[in-house]
């Protein structure tokens, strides 16, 4: 089951997609890496969603990853005993630390320190700033707000006070507990909230203990001015324009993701672009021309991946929303201006002998017509940097770590393959060959390239490029020894 589109697609699981038959849908459709938002479920929930994926990695044989993005700092309101009410402009709606459930007159934000640091006047906003309130009357356990925009508020929706900093530690108790457990369940990227610096990652990657990849959720003034160094600490990035276009002004936003996309893809690190892509969808099964041309505007920067947050958790038409990201990529990446684009963008500077290796396999591969480009890597290296020179042709990974595998379904172009344990690089150019036979990228009248870095088990070696048949008794014949 091969891709037809290099964008990768990430779908958020919620109430709208939790059991086997909607989840292998979605899978079918196009998504590639499944969103655990800590935010919303048990663990229980969790714990379920994680068991369906996996069981569905098995059925169909092909990698998938589970990102679990922790809450992080987020201020979120309580539950509604109707689980969302309607809030009239000009209204009053009151905030409180009591834990009873709300109603159309208040709910509770369980957030002491708020209320300390909240003013007459102070503006919150709710649901992505969806909802506007500005404070009327407030105390040490309450505020009481005038509704200045309304719509619908709902069960733990979250509130922003952009005008009050706030003393929040990057990880709470529950995002310690969280990581722990969905670290425990097996996952494959931890997505951290709101990082403001570097710290803020190595904490949770000690946490971590190698056991996931680290992505930041840049969506605060501070990450956006600290990325070069967020950039570096993490394994890979988030444009969250949700809270961002709360916490900045919303014509900041395109400016800051095509920034930040361009400096990942420099990096060879994963960037997905969050929130909002076909909101439109969570009520209708089409889309408005206005997303459609934000999710091309995505896939023409370069991005790794594009996302589905409540489209595909809690809207009505999950699966059509994948299939809307799977068709507009297709006719996107078939663009011969999304070409140009994309090769104007690539990085000149070539340091070290990796880059020039992976720089000449994609040469090699788009002036012939060979018909893939395999990276065999341990961890992952070769295949990244591969990907970072956005090879028209495929990208086939071959790993023997499953996790590498997984983690590899977030960047842009990648097939992953898990194959046996090699130890020589004619086993692997076997392998690679086979691999491109059976996945359906070449015939056994084809070539193919392949790199890799010898010897094996050392990462950061890639050192080697051979242009290789794809039937089995050539590359015994033409094998250099
Ligand atoms: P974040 O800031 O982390 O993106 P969010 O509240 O915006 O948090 P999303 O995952 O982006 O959450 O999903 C958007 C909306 O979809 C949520 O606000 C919620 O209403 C709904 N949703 C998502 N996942 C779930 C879930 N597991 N259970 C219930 N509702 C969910
Ligand atoms: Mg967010
Ligand atoms: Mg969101």
């Amino acid at each position: 089951m091969r891709r037809l589109r290099k964008i990768k697609i990430v779908a958020t699981l919620g109430p709208a997609s939790s059991d086997y038959e909607t989840i292998r849908a979605l899978f079918e459709a196009g998504a590639d890496v499944f969103r655990l938002n800590m935010s919303h479920g048990s663990h229980d929930d969790i714990g379920v969603r994680h068991g369906i994926i996996r069981q569905i990695e098995k059925d169909l044989g092909r990698p998938i990853a589970i990102l679990a993005d922790l809450q992080g700092p987020k201020l979120r309101v309580g539950v509604f005993a109707n689980g969302e009410e309607e809030l009239a402009e000009g209204s009053t709606f009151r905030l409180d630390l009591d834990d009873a459930e709300g109603d159309a007159t208040r709910v509770q934000l369980p957030h002491k320190e708020i209320f300390e640091a909240l003013e007459p006047g102070s503006s919150l906003l709710v649901n992505d700033g969806k909802i506007r309130l500005r404070v009327r009357e407030c105390g040490p356990d309450f505020a009481e707000c005038e509704v200045i925009v309304g719509g619908t508020i709902s069960n733990r929706k979250g509130v922003n006070v952009p005008d009050v900093v706030l003393p929040l530690a990057a990880l709470s108790e529950k995002d310690r507990k969280d990581l722990e457990f969905v670290c425990q369940l097996g996952v494959d990227w931890l997505a951290l909230s709101f990082v403001q610096r570097p710290a803020d990652v190595e904490e949770a990657r000690e946490l971590a203990r190698g056991r996931a990849a680290i992505l930041s959720k840049i969506e605060k003034p501070s990450g956006v001015a600290h990325f070069d160094a967020i950039l570096e600490a993490s394994d890979g990035i988030m444009v969250a324009r949700g809270d961002l276009g709360v916490e900045l002004p919303v014509q900041n936003v395109p400016p800051i993701q095509k920034r930040l996309v361009r400096k990942c893809r420099a990096a060879a690190k994963p960037v997905i672009v969050a929130t909002q892509m076909l909101e439109s969808m969570i009520e209708s099964p089409m889309p408005t021309r206005a997303e459609v041309s934000d999710v091309a505007a995505a896939i023409y920067e370069g991005a790794d991946a594009v996302m589905l947050s409540a489209e595909s958790a809690a809207g009505a038409y999950p699966v059509e929303a994948v299939m809307t990201m799977n068709n507009v990529a297709i006719e996107v990446e078939s663009d011969p201006t999304y070409r140009d684009v994309i090769n104007a963008s690539r990085g000149g500077i070539k340091e070290t002998v990796a880059d020039a290796i992976v720089s000449a396999a994609r040469e090699i591969a788009e002036t012939t017509n060979i018909k893939a480009i395999c990276c065999f890597s341990q961890t992952g290296t070769t295949a990244v940097l591969v990907g970072r020179e956005r090879p028209m042709v495929p990208i086939i990974a071959l790993t023997p770590m499953r996790g590498t595998a997984r983690r590899l379904c977030l960047s842009w172009g990648m097939h992953c393959v898990t194959t046996g344990e090699v130890s020589r690089f004619k086993e692997a150019v076997i392998n690679a060959a086979r691999a491109a036979r059976t996945e359906g990228f070449a015939t056994a009248e084809d070539q193919i390239v392949v790199t890799a870095g010898v010897p094996f088990g050392q990462s950061g070696t890639t050192n080697i490029l051979r242009v290789a048949p794809c039937e089995e008794r050539l590359i015994f014949a033409t094998d250099p020894g």
